[in-house]
């Protein structure tokens, strides 16, 4: 399955089993000289996680990195959870990030509101003492001993957002910045409240020019033909947010429209998740009408 295939031996997946079911969330374990992780799931993952890095050959107290895509919970809810175990370890996230993960209290009000019925499916966040946690600049480069990896900012998903670029294999982890990547299909990942258009395509075509070789996402696996998965995920955002927008002028108001495509039968086939599919496109239905209203009022 080319999903769980992975580009190079020094990389591991470990499906974190969101929402329980398997294939939906990832993070990686890197079995370099100084190893790391990407991504940590939520805290409801860690014993999975821990698990993972014994598998994948790797000590805990070896672990010198946890990278970090972003601080909504199925990436970084488990970073605060796992650092007691990585004694070693520091936690790398945008410099956006960095207070929410030291003081996670706004953080975690503002997943309850965004995950609504799914909220008991993300666990919660622990508070990361701020001597292990770095803020990563643009193109930053961090040392795995044998190797490098670095940060990208890629806003869109969220103003906050990275990708880690690993320079040996040009393996690209993409966080939610290009999008669900389920049975061969791409999904939007344009969940409230913080997803913008604009800045995703910009982040798109920034992500083409640095030639990464293969996608892995967070949700979930390998991707092999990057710059064709690049290209396509442009197209799909901008037909999405037309489509929702579209609706919205029909019906117009947010309610009937978020109601209307939840009804629409091609968006219920999507393969989002087998446990709660509709929540899922809910949240990415609810991130494009809170893009256009903020694009109403100017705040863009
Ligand atoms: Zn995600």
């Amino acid at each position: 399955m080319e999903e769980t295939r992975m580009p190079s031996e020094a990389i591991a997946l470990v499906d974190t089993g969101q929402f329980g079911v398997r294939g939906y969330g990832a993070a990686y374990v890197l079995r370099t000289r100084h190893p790391a992780l990407v991504d940590s799931g939520t805290s409801l993952a860690k014993d999975r996680l821990l698990a993972g890095v014994r598998q994948a050959g790797v000590e805990a107290s070896d672990i010198r990195w946890i990278f970090i895509t972003h601080v909504h919970p199925d990436h970084a809810g488990g970073a605060g959870v796992l650092l007691p175990h990585f004694p070693r370890a520091t936690v790398v996230v945008h410099p956006e990030g960095f207070q929410h993960l030291a003081n996670p209290e706004r953080l975690s009000a503002s997943a309850q509101r965004s995950t609504g019925a799914m909220a008991h499916h993300y666990g919660s966040f622990a508070a990361i003492p701020e001597q292990r946690l770095h803020a990563a600049q643009d193109a930053e480069t961090f040392s795995l001993g044998d190797g490098l990896i670095r940060a990208l900012h890629t806003p869109g998903h969220a103003p906050h957002h990275l990708c880690f670029l690993e320079e040996e294999s040009r393996a690209l982890f993409t966080g939610d910045a290009v999008g669900l990547w389920r049975n061969r299909s791409l999904l939007p990942a344009t969940v409230p409240p913080q997803f913008d258009l604009a800045d995703s395509l910009r982040t798109l075509e920034h992500l083409r020019a640095r030639e990464p070789q293969h996608l892995l996402f967070t949700h979930f696996g390998h991707g092999a033909d990057a710059d064709g998965i690049l290209q396509a995920y442009a197209r799909e955002l901008r037909a999405w947010v037309e489509r929702v927008r579209c609706v919205l002028n029909t019906e117009g108001d947010e309610g009937a429209a978020l109601r209307q495509l939840l009804n629409e039968p091609d968006l219920r086939a999507l393969p989002f998740n087998e446990t709660a599919p509709e929540a899922e496109l809910s949240m990415s239905i609810r991130g494009v009408l809170s893009y256009l209203r903020r694009g109403q009022r100017g705040q863009r």
